[in-house]
């Protein structure tokens, strides 16, 4: 048989396949599993987004190829958009770029900028394909590990001399998946100064920004004075408008960027169905009423399964921001053995943080899309394993 390529062969493996497995098998058994591992909301997509993909599949105008650099309709909303929610200006034309979901132009982007060699700079934990797309590109990965003391913040100081020299790239998530870490704004002057001095571009992935909570506002890198030089910055309608599979995201920043990572796509995919792009558009005129609902509806979530962890004498703090908790596991255990023995003994599955990368050793992931009742069922079933 023929091998595998030496990048695929490079690629991480992937760690949950243990969980899943087991949690498949749990289900065949017929257990009552309570399941905290996805990161995809459980409520449905609004009806009018529905309505509006319902409309604009039936006219014909939509069933052939779409423009690769998509619906000047939809690159106009998302212009307004990012107008009305950070006060940023982005010309629709040239700085604006669709998606297939915001995954797919964060594993791509790498191929417009990488060559045999070059560095991305990653967080660790972190989201996977910012490792997937730098190795599938012939990059390689410098890790900067994210830590408590740290506000789970990468020290730029930290990075070594050779790294940043050989550095095309580096990646950045906040709010964090997984850790819920916001970044400050300090850390943003500090990370476009870190980028302009060393010739490096900054990739902002935003998918969280519009899931905080306590009155936190998040703000778009792009928001920050000399960020347009340097800055992608990626978004996503999975998580604000519950539309994880539908598959819509977008790119905004640097003109340079948008035009780097749109020619690569035109070798890859022929645009988004142009029925699936004004249903964006429906979504993205929706006023603010939709999100407020589903953030009161996680904080809620959040508040209960925050408060009863404490009272088993877990660590773990609110997040102001995302659905997900990053909670220190209690006692010596692994993340592995950990989420193992939460299934087994409780029918609850848990995110191990290793599978984020090595400095998510040590913590696992909860996620708030389970409705209460079955949030407050999870907990009853730890206070009888504690
Ligand atoms: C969910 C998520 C995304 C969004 O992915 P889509 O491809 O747009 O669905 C992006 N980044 C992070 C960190 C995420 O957790």
């Amino acid at each position: 048989m023929l091998r595998l390529s030496k990048k695929v062969q490079s690629l991480p493996p992937y760690l949950f396949l243990e969980i899943d497995k087991a949690k498949r098998k749990a289900r065949q058994e017929g257990r009552d599993i309570i399941d905290l591992g996805i990161g995809d909301p459980d409520q449905p997509t609004p009806m009018h987004i529905i309505d509006a993909l319902n409309q604009a599949a039936r006219d014909p105008a939509n069933h052939r190829y779409a423009l690769d650099q998509g619906m000047p309709a939809l690159r106009q909303a998302i212009a307004s958009w990012y107008k009305a929610r950070f006060n940023v200006n982005l010309a629709p034309d040239t700085q604006i770029l669709p998606l297939i979901g915001s995954k797919e132009g964060i594993a791509h982007f790498p191929l417009a900028f990488l060559n045999a060699g070059d560095i991305s700079l990653i967080p660790d934990p972190c989201y996977p394909p910012y490792k997937g797309g730098t190795i599938l590109a012939g990059g390689s990965a410098h890790l900067m590990p994210l830590l408590e003391e740290n506000n789970f913040l990468p020290d730029l100081k930290r990075i070594p001399f050779l790294a940043r020299k050989k550095a095309k790239m580096i990646f950045v998530n906040y709010p964090n998946n997984p850790t819920n870490a916001c970044a400050s704004d300090g850390f943003y002057r500090e990370l476009i100064d870190f980028a302009k001095r060393n010739k490096i571009i900054v990739i902002s992935d935003l998918a969280y920004s519009e899931m905080v909570y306590d009155g936190y506002k998040a703000r778009s890198l792009l928001e920050f004075p000399g960020a347009q030089d340097v800055v992608i910055e990626f978004h996503s309608l999975s998580k604000t408008y519950n539309m994880t599979g539908w598959r819509l995201g977008w790119a905004s920043g640097n003109p340079r960027l948008i035009a780097a990572l749109a020619k690569v796509k035109s070798n890859i995919d022929s645009g988004i169905f142009s029925a699936i792009q004004l249903a964006g558009v429906a979504a993205l005129s929706t006023g603010q009423d939709f999100t407020a609902k589903m953030c009161q509806l996680y904080q809620e979530r959040r508040d209960i399964l925050v408060s009863g962890l404490q009272s088993l004498g877990w660590q773990v703090t609110k997040p102001k921001a995302t659905f997900y908790l990053w909670i220190k596991i209690p006692g010596s255990s692994d993340s592995m053995s950990f989420a193992s023995r939460l299934l087994k003994e409780a029918d609850i599955v848990a995110t191990p943080g290793v599978g984020f990368g090595r400095y998510g050793e040590g913590y696992i992931r909860m996620a708030l899309t389970v409705p209460k009742e079955r949030i407050r069922e999870a907990l009853e079933r730890l206070k009888k394993i504690s």
